[in-house]
């Protein structure tokens, strides 16, 4: 059955996205996955098929409309790795602060980085799915600092904050003003909102 325009199935196992998605889309009622729906593996080559692939699986089970986001950061000096991979940087099973090592590790003070997040909302009675993308330019700080925010945030020098602090320095609304997901959640919102 699905459950009409102001809730939508959230597709993701990550705790502080949905931390992030319940500010950034008010109004909206978010439901998590029920029990035993799984999601896809990320095998696309883009942020976009990795998003539809698990908005997909979620409408298809549960019918009813759901989002879900791709995410990653991007690297100058190394091509733009890690890219769609930045949740796997230093291996399979890696933890948050085993890939924010290696990007210390690889990425000098003042690198370029972008990091990138593509919305997929997928109506599965309607069969259509849709993408919303954004992007925060950066540079990589000396040092880490701030405790909020999560995965490479303590060393993302963002260029449209203040030039010194780091995302993980951001209040929850400051990062959300200028955050990938908060642009791309943005435009998402826009959509939602001429529909009804
Ligand atoms: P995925 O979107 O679940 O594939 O995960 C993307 C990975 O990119 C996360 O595990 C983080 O390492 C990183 N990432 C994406 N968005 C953010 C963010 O807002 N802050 C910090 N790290 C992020």
């Amino acid at each position: 059955m699905s459950r009409g325009p102001h809730s939508l199935i959230l597709a993701t196992g990550n705790d502080h996205k949905v931390l992030e998605f319940s500010r950034l889309l008010p109004g909206m009622v978010l439901e998590g996955l029920p029990p035993g729906v799984e999601l896809p593996p990320e095998v696309g080559t883009t942020y976009a098929q990795n998003a539809l692939g698990k908005a997909w699986a979620a409408a298809t089970a549960t019918g009813s409309i759901a989002i879900a986001d791709d995410s990653g950061i991007e690297a100058e000096e190394l091509a733009g790795a890690p890219g769609i991979r930045s949740a796997r940087f230093a291996g399979e099973t890696a933890s948050d602060d085993q890939n924010l090592e290696l990007l210390e590790e690889r990425v000098p003070a003042g690198g370029r980085l972008t990091y990138v997040c593509s919305i997929a909302i997928v109506d599965p009675i309607a069969k259509i799915g849709k993408i919303f993308e954004g992007r925060c330019n950066g540079t990589m700080s000396a040092t880490r600092s701030g405790s909020k925010g999560f995965g490479y945030d303590p060393v993302f020098i963002p260029e449209n904050g203040d030039g010194v602090r780091t995302m993980a320095d951001l209040s929850d609304q400051e990062k959300d003003r200028i955050s990938h997901r908060g642009i791309a959640a943005n435009l998402l919102m826009e959509h939602l909102n001429s529909l009804s």
